[in-house]
């Protein structure tokens, strides 16, 4: 394998490029990425950026050891899989052969409908652009109560902006855990000061208001959207790779294109719906622990190496000066069970199976957090009774 392209410079690109290295390929290595940008880190981008703490999430690399060439502020716009193996990617900067391809293109956000001006929140540029208007007295409406608008919600009422945040579900994070255990977070809103609205439904963003589906109006000085994102594929059309929900790949982040799995083509990061043999099903996984670990498993498939990718998924957040956690994959699970009271300030949510832990989200538990996933990760049963009880740590559960 000769020339490696690496299409897509964010945490799950710049990985690749250095696993690569790694695993020991001594061929060309080319960075195309649209953004004019370094790759950065973006979970801060929400946090310390926002909050004015930070300005240079740059990920820290040593470039010319890794004998990469970077085009960045490049773009590419088409796939031209060879057969049966390499083929072209059409860029902005012009038509660029490989070897071995890396997809690490990861994900837009999703804008509303309307004239008036969307904050979206993705890049460092989004991040300063929206710093500068956070300034005291300021409304700002924020559409979408999961992560990210819960976490710009938290900065944002921090330097004194009025801040009201408009979600359509009936709870905030219902998408993302559930109804249920969404719902327990809504009371964090109100004590920061932040004006919540559930189960109201945009219909546009307009000059200085939103337009709600019933016809009502929020006034605001600034809207930040944020309500989820799209894995950014279109430059795959008519490339004849398989998508389902994001690039279709099995457990080696392989792709299949025309019907036939690639070992030169993979994809990972926010851009791949990648197979879990855990699971039993494609996951895929918009986090940056992800994008982190990932990458070594897709350049080692792209070597030559058998690998398999298999974690219990793992991200956090930070809401109203809480530290929330998650690991696992509840949708498979049957019931929950509480560690300590959601009313209180640090507890925890399991999700269940039988005697199987399937999930947990910790709200100022780490170790909670930590214990679990290792439980998770090894699939030993739990005895549930055990695991009510908050005082008793998370691995003294485990059934002999
Ligand atoms: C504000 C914010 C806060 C977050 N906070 C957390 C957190 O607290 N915890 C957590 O676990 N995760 C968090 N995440 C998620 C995490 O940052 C992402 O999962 C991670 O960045 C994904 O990395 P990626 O490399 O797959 O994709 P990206 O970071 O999206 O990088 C993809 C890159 O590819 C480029 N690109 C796209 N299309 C093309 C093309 N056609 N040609 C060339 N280049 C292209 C893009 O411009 C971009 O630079 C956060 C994300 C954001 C935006």
């Amino acid at each position: 394998m000769n020339r490696v392209i690496v299409v897509g410079g964010g945490l799950a690109g710049v990985r690749a490029v250095e696993a690569l290295r790694r695993k020991g390929h001594e061929g060309e290595v080319i960075l195309v990425s649209a953004e004019r940008h370094r790759p950065y880190d973006r979970p801060p981008l929400s946090k310390a950026v926002l909050a004015g703490d930070a300005d240079d999430t740059t990920v820290e690399v040593d470039w010319d050891d890794l004998r990469c060439e970077t085009l960045l502020g490049e773009r590419a716009t088409a796939l031209r899989p060879g057969d049966p193996r390499g083929g072209t990617v059409v860029t902005t900067a012009g038509e660029l052969e490989f070897d071995g391809l890396v997809i690490a293109t990861g994900a837009t956000p999703i804008t509303l409908p309307g004239h008036g001006a969307q904050h979206v929140l993705r890049t460092i540029d989004d991040a300063r652009d929206l710093r500068a208007r956070l300034t005291p007295g300021v409304r700002l409406v924020i559409v979408g109560a999961g992560w990210i608008g819960a976490e710009v919600a938290t900065t944002a009422a921090r330097k004194g902006c009025s801040v009201t945040v408009v979600e359509a579900a009936d709870a905030p994070l219902s998408g993302a855990i559930g109804p249920e255990v969404g719902a327990l977070t809504a009371r964090w809103y109100g004590e920061a000061g932040v004006e919540l609205r559930t189960g109201v439904k945009v219909a546009a963003v307009e000059p200085g208001s939103l337009l709600l589906a019933d016809g009502d109006r929020v006034a605001a000085d600034a809207i930040v959207v944020g309500v989820g994102v799209r894995p950014e594929l279109g430059w795959l059309d008519g490339s004849g790779v398989e998508i389902d929900g994001g690039v279709a790949t099995d457990a080696a982040f392989r792709v299949t294109v025309a019907g036939t799995p690639r070992s030169d083509i993979v994809a990972v990061g926010d851009c791949a719906a990648w197979w879990s043999n855990r699971y039993g099903r494609r996951l895929l996984v918009e986090h940056w622990d992800t994008a982190l670990n990932a990458p070594a498993v897709a350049a080692a498939t792209l070597v030559g190496e058998d690998a398999e990718y298999d974690p219990v998924p793992y991200f956090w957040s930070e809401q109203f000066g809480r530290m929330v956690q998650y690991a696992g994959h509840h949708p498979v699970a049957e019931r929950t069970l509480y560690r300590g009271d959601p009313d209180g300030s640090k507890w925890s949510v399991c999700w269940l199976t039988g005697d199987r832990l399937d999930a947990i989200l910790t709200v100022d538990r780490p170790r909670d957090l930590v214990q679990a996933r290792r439980v998770m990760t090894a699939g030993t049963p739990v005895d549930p009774d055990l695991l009510a009880d908050p005082e008793r740590p998370v691995r003294e559960t485990v059934k002999p």
